[in-house]
This record gives C-alpha cells, structure tokens and sequence, in this order.
C-alpha cells in the first residue's frame, strides 16, 4: 500500500462530524437518559487525570446535559483532555511527543504500518501514537535511536525486518541521504568551530593595548589633576 492511499482526509472527516454533530445523541445517566446534541452544552472544565501513579491537571471543553447540567460522557472532548495529560507525562518523562514521532516516520518516507513492522512493533502501534496513545518506554527508545539515519540503517542490517523488498530499497536510498545531508552539516559545523579557533589564537598572540591604557589611566585619573 503506498503511503499516499493511508493518508487520512481531515476535511471530509470534519464535515462529516458537524454533520453528525446536529444529530448525536448523548446518554444522560439521570432520568433525562437519551438526549439529543441542541440538549446539550459545552463548558470548559479543570480536572486532574492519574497517569502511572503521576496527577496532571488537565483544562478543557466537556459536555453537559442542559436539562440537568450532569456531565455527560463525549469520547471525542474526553480523548482530547486524555491526551493533553500524556502529552504532560510525555514532557515530564522525557517522551517523544506524538508529532515528533510522526516527523521521525515521514524523513524516512515510510507508512505507519511499514515503519511499525520495521521496528518489530505491531502493524497499528506506530499510527495509535501518532494518534496520541501513550508509547511504551522501551518503544520510545528504540525510536530516538533511530531517528538518526545511521542508528537506523543498522537497524536495519542488524534485525529482520518484515517489508517488501521495493520499500526496503527506497528506505535505504532514502537514509544514504540523510546520512550524507548528515554529514555535510558536520563538516559545515567543523570548519566554523576551526575557524573560531583560528581567530581565538589570533587574538591571543596580540598584545592587549586596552589593559595597559586602562593602568595609565588609573594611575592618573584627572590628567592634570597634579
Ligand atoms: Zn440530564
């Protein structure tokens, strides 16, 4: 499959989601029980989520009954809260954040499902944390490892990678480049820092004339003072 086809279409999402948005129905678990979405209001609400035994405390829209103002559960505005507190979690554990892992996957050109079985993940495991799903730990190592070309390219070499052999040619053309694009901005970084050097010794070697007029100086601070 290439990557073009797995490429979601956010607009007709979006429509089709305000569309719906006028004929959702919501549960209220008091006596209103069913209620239609114009039943109902949005507020925004402060709340603390426990993730791995940590509290993050979280601000966002949330859905209420405006019959009886009873919260009302909405699992597109919950999951949007859920994942502001991983991304919380993620800052505070030094985690990759969900698009840091989707710019990983997209300099080396590869589909979500590719790029999971590349890394002995399972097929979905790469497209939930894109998604905002909470990455292992060790999964999340494996990922700053190779988000260096070279790291990647023994990766490669070193495990068996299940990915057709078309993929695999392109991927490793695709990290060559990288790895020479690399390597070009090392040596571009080298030649500034000698160059620094250079002028750094060039200056050492100079007599400093400010500090010998500054002794004058002090030594007769109003001139002709005496
Ligand atoms: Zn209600």
């Amino acid at each position: 499959m290439s990557m073009k086809n797995e490429k979601i279409n956010y607009e007709k999402i979006l429509k089709r989601l305000q569309t719906e948005e006028f004929e959702a129905k919501y549960w209220c678990n008091t006596s209103c029980g069913t209620v239609t979405a114009d039943k109902t209001h949005l507020m925004i609400i402060d709340e603390e989520i426990s993730i791995k035994r940590e509290m993050f405390k979280v601000q966002g829209d949330a859905r209420f009954c405006s019959k009886c103002n009873n919260r009302i559960s909405d699992v597109v505005l919950d999951d949007k809260r859920l994942v502001n507190s991983y991304n919380q979690y993620r800052t505070k554990n030094k985690l990759l954040l969900p698009e840091e892992i989707l710019n990983i996957r997209e300099k080396y050109e590869l589909s979500a499902k590719s790029f999971a079985q590349i890394l002995g993940f399972g097929d979905n495991t790469i497209y939930r944390y894109e998604k905002g799903c909470l990455q292992d730990k060790v999964h999340d190592a494996l990922l700053k490892q190779i988000s260096k070309p070279y790291n990647f390219l023994s990766h490669l070499n070193e495990s068996k990678v299940n990915i057709s052999e078309k993929t695999e040619k392109k991927l490793r053309k695709k990290i060559e480049f990288l790895m020479i694009e690399d390597l070009k901005k090392a040596v571009e970084e080298l030649t500034e820092l000698m160059k620094k050097e250079e002028i750094v010794t060039q200056q050492a070697i100079i007599p400093n004339y400010n500090n010998i007029s500054m002794e004058y100086n002090i030594s007769q601070p109003f001139g002709l003072a005496a």
